[in-house]
This record gives structure tokens, sequence and C-alpha cells, in this order.
């Protein structure tokens, strides 16, 4: 797969190999080194049709701005792009996908990251939406600049809705979905899709499940009768059920098994929940997964796939007055279920009372590294104001070589590499706020905790000053209004938001709720929530000792 990111001028070209991804980290050069997170790079290279990545990328100030890029993005290749988009450069972009020879070549992806919300920009135009007889709720946002459209449809359900002892199902069932109907056998949506040149995938997440089609406008009818049909008309035979689990346990092998940052968030995840089922992965318990059969994937699409648990967003070169004809022609006679309740209810957090720690040790792991994700809550959990907040906190400590933690742990102090702070604030329930640092060689995770904790400390007595709170808001809401440049990312901002309890109007006024947000607000967020009792912190350390089949004859 390659990437373009073409900058205005100077474009440079990178080549980043999965093997040898950390050495190249160390290539690119101090200029891009606190640029480039690791992470962001080795997840796109997770993808199994990810050979290489090749970047080509504007070197200069600007890209400092990737100090921002979220270090576990959406599965997509095409959304992690989008995610990327540095503020000061204009972005094109072309996907490839290295297509493997097996029946399944298609591995589709477990997007991790929930901060779609401090990304959303204000549409010029504002969405259309309107909600059919049978509870399918239709959101039109309207993008005159090209002919094309995107069609996605929002399930809300993700592995957090899984029954327990069932962990993997909802990733499961969204492979599942591309095996064909009684109408469309399996393959036809996918060669119509590129007959008519446009492209598709699908992700799932722990609140929500989502499938997309980007085409030429004049081709909306024809995808959106191949997914109004598949909304109920699933056909799933014992083969192509098990054989997709294998795809799936494979994709687990590359994506968790054999990666020790993603073991060690997995670690983190199940010990920062210690009730709700954000603690269990999406992509499930590998001892869960393995016995996911037809029955269990059937019984949960027919649970959950239905109008009335769905959104539909059409985003593109249409007026939504054309737009309702076709909906109610291709989903109206679909009837709601009506077992399913308008109100997600997940078993709570109980008040944390420990800081926990997590060490996980991998032969493999190249780079030693700093983890700690607090428990904090989303856009949809927390009272006015308190969510913008914890965004701003966010980009003030993490955001770039301006941050605070940048400023203190690499800068002044030269304790770290790299450091970074992120806040997931696009969740249904309680979500997460993270930091991290890579420590330089010879500095021991006890230095780096002490210098953030009294970056955190300082942060939760003293008002932050008010340039870099300007700043910092400057940088959020422009990377927000950058980001409506790409069509389906458009599509997933409103759909991430819509379906994790938000509103239109949540989504269009989240600028102005940045632009609100006081010193005070951000103090007293550091102080409240950056509570080392509501935390886990993990470290990623390099196995040394000899492995067990060394010793074998
Ligand atoms: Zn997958």
């Amino acid at each position: 797969m390659r990437l373009w990111l073409s900058g205005r001028k100077n474009a440079r070209r990178f080549v980043l190999h999965p093997a040898a991804r950390a050495r190249k980290h160390q290539a690119i050069g101090p200029a891009f080194a606190p640029c480039l997170p690791t992470a962001c790079v080795s997840l796109l290279c997770q993808n199994r049709a990810l050979q290489n990545v090749d970047l080509y990328a504007t070197k200069g100030d600007a890209m400092k701005n990737w100090s921002s890029v979220t270090t576990r993005v959406l599965g997509t290749a095409t959304i992690a792009m989008a995610l990327m988009t540095p503020t000061a450069l204009a972005v094109e972009h072309k996907v490839e996908y290295k297509k493997d020879n097996s029946s399944n070549p298609r591995l589709r992806d477990v997007p991790e990251n929930r901060s779609v919300l401090a990304q959303i920009a204000v549409a010029s135009e504002r969405p259309a939406s309107f909600t059919l007889a049978n509870g399918l709720q239709v959101v039109v946002i309207p993008d005159h600049r090209t002919p094309v459209v995107t069609q996605m449809i929002w399930y809300k359900v993700g592995s957090a809705d899984e029954t327990p002892g069932k962990s993997g199902l909802a990733h499961f069932l969204e492979h599942l979905m591309f095996k064909g109907t009684a109408n469309h056998p399996a393959g036809a949506f996918s060669q119509t899709l590129l007959r008519v040149g446009g492209d598709e995938n699908a992700f799932t997440s722990t609140d929500y499940t989502s499938y997309y089609q980007r085409v030429p406008r004049e081709q909306l009818t024809k995808i959106m009768e191949f997914e109004a049909d598949r909304m109920t008309g699933l056909v799933l035979q014992d083969e192509n059920v098990l054989s997709e689990r294998d795809v799936v346990l494979e994709e687990f092998n590359m994506r968790v098994a054999n990666n020790p940052d993603a073991r060690l968030t997995e670690q983190m995840m199940a010990a920062l929940y210690l009730n709700h089922p954000y603690g269990r992965p999406i992509i499930g318990w590998r001892q869960e997964l393995e016995k996911l059969d037809r029955v269990d994937a059937l019984a949960f699409y027919k649970r959950f796939y239905a109008p009335n648990n769905a959104i539909l967003i059409i985003a593109g070169d249409v007026n939504p007055n054309e737009i309702r004809p076709m909906v109610e022609n291709n989903f109206g006679d679909i009837p709601a279920q009506p077992s399913i309740s308008a109100k997600r209810l997940r078993p709570q957090e109980p008040t944390a009372a420990a800081p926990r720690t997590v060490t996980l040790s991998d032969p493999r792991v190249e780079q030693p590294t700093l983890h700690r994700y607090y428990l904090v809550p989303s856009a949809s959990t927390a009272t006015a104001g308190k969510s913008p907040a914890l965004d701003v906190l966010a980009q003030l400590m993490g955001g770039g070589a301006n941050s605070y933690l940048y400023r203190s742990l690499a800068i002044d102090k030269q304790l770290a590499i790299s450091t970074g702070a992120r806040y997931e604030g696009t969740s249904l329930d309680s979500s997460q706020f993270m930091i991290w640092a890579t420590p330089k060689p010879g500095v021991e995770f006890s230095q780096l905790e002490d210098a953030i904790g009294k970056v955190i400390a300082d942060l939760a007595q003293n008002p932050a000053r008010a340039e870099d709170l300007e700043r910092v808001k400057t940088q959020l809401i422009a990377r927000a209004i950058y980001s409506q440049d790409n069509q389906v990312m458009l599509a997933v901002r409103y759909g991430g938001a819509l379906t994790t309890g938000l509103s239109v109007d949540d989504i269009r006024s989240w600028p102005d709720r940045i632009r609100a947000v006081t010193a005070e607000q951000v103090r007293e967020a550091a102080q409240k929530w950056l509570d080392k009792k509501r935390s886990v912190t993990g470290y990623l350390i390099k196995d040394v000792a000899p492995k067990s089949e060394e010793k074998r004859s």
C-alpha cells in the first residue's frame, strides 16, 4: 500500500517497512522523529495488505502538526490518512491495496480511535436529517466539490454490546456482511463497485459498526439497493463462516498476538475497565474468537441489524430532496426490530480506588515506551463544557513540539525522545485520556513518571498561559476545518458522533465550544481527571531472556 501526503512543495518520500520501521523511524532524522509517531505508522503497517508504506510528505515546520496525529487511528487506510492531515498542508491521497491470493483477500480493520469528535468541523451547509417510519435515521451532508457520493451505514452496535463469552462477534459479523444475500451472491456488491470505479470498506468499534462505499454520484441508487438488501438478507453457510473465522484469527495474530504495542494496549484496557465491556478487545479474546460460528453470527445479526438501530449517512454531490424518496424506496419496507431498546445500557465503572500498572515484556520490542490511561468522561457522558476542556488539555499537554510534555521531558530535562497525549472524546460511555513517552537510552521509567507528574501537578495548580491556550485552540479548530477536505472523513465524523449519543448540533457547535474553554476549566480538568487513582500505567519493555524453545534439543 502506498500513502502519498503531497505537500505544497519539497515533497519527500519515505519508505517504511514493518520489519525496519523502528530503524527507519530513526533514519528519518530529528526533524521528523518527534513528528511521526512510530505507533501511528506501525498501526498502518499492521494491515496485512500493507507491505510497504511509502510516505510522501513535505518537510518543514508544518510537520510539527503531525505530533497531534492520533496513534490509534480508525481502521481503514483512507481514514488513517485523513486523520494525519497536517494543518498547513494540502493533502492528497491514493491508497492501493495489495491483494493476496487467498479466497478472502480483504482484511478489514478494527478501528480503535474514538476521538473523531476532536476532529469535527462545521460543514459549510447544514446537513439535512430525517427519520423513516421504521426508525432509520438519515443524514445528508451536501458536498458539491466533486461529482462523488459516499454512502455510509452505521449500526449502533459494537464490541461493547456483545454477550459475555462471545467477544469479537461484532467485528466477525462485519467480515461476514460481505458473504452475499439471496438477491446478490457473494462478491456481487464489490464487483459492481469495482466496475463503476468506486471503493468500499467497513470498520467496527466498541460502539458501532459501519460500512461505506464511495462512487460517482449517478451510481448511488444502485449501491443503496445493495446496502438495503444486506440489512436483512444476509445468507451464511458454515463453509464461508468458518473460512472467514480463519481470516479473523489471522488478523488477530497479525494485529495483536505479534504486536507488543497492541498487546500492551489490550492489557491496559482490560486493567482500566474493571466492569465496563470497553475492557474487552474489539477483535475479541482468542479463545472465544475460535469458537464463534454461523449460529452466533446470525443471532447477532438478527438482533442488531435493523433500520431502527441504524443511521444512513449520504455525503456528497446530492440534493437532500432527491435522497428521501430513494431511501424510502430502498429501506422503507424493512420492518423495525421491536426488541431493540432506544437506550444502550452497559455496566458502568465503579469509583476508582487504586492506580494500576501493567508491564509487558517481549523480545520484539524495539523501543521501550511508557503509557498512561486515565478513565475520563466522554463527550456523551460529560457535563457541559467538560469534554472540550479535556480536548484542550490533551492538546496543551501533547500536541506537538510546543506541548508541555514535550517541552519538559524532551527539551528541558532531556529524558524522552517523544511524548504525546490524546483524549478519546467520541464514546458512548466513560472514555480515556492517554499520555505516552519514549525514554532516551539509559533513562528509567520512574524518571519519566516523575517528570510527567510534575507537568500534571503544574497544570492542576496553575491556569495555562493565555497564549498557549489560544495556540492550541487554533490548532484544534484549524485541524477540524482542514479535515473537511475528505468526504469519507466528513461522513465518519457525523456517524461516529451520532452513534455515540451526540447530535448534529453537537457536531456543528464543537469549534464554538472549544473557543469557549477557559484556562480555569482546563486547570479543573487536569486536577479532577488526571488523578492517578483513575489510571493504568503501562510499561513496554524488551524481554532479553532466552526463549524457552531455544532450550530444546
Ligand atoms: Zn477485520
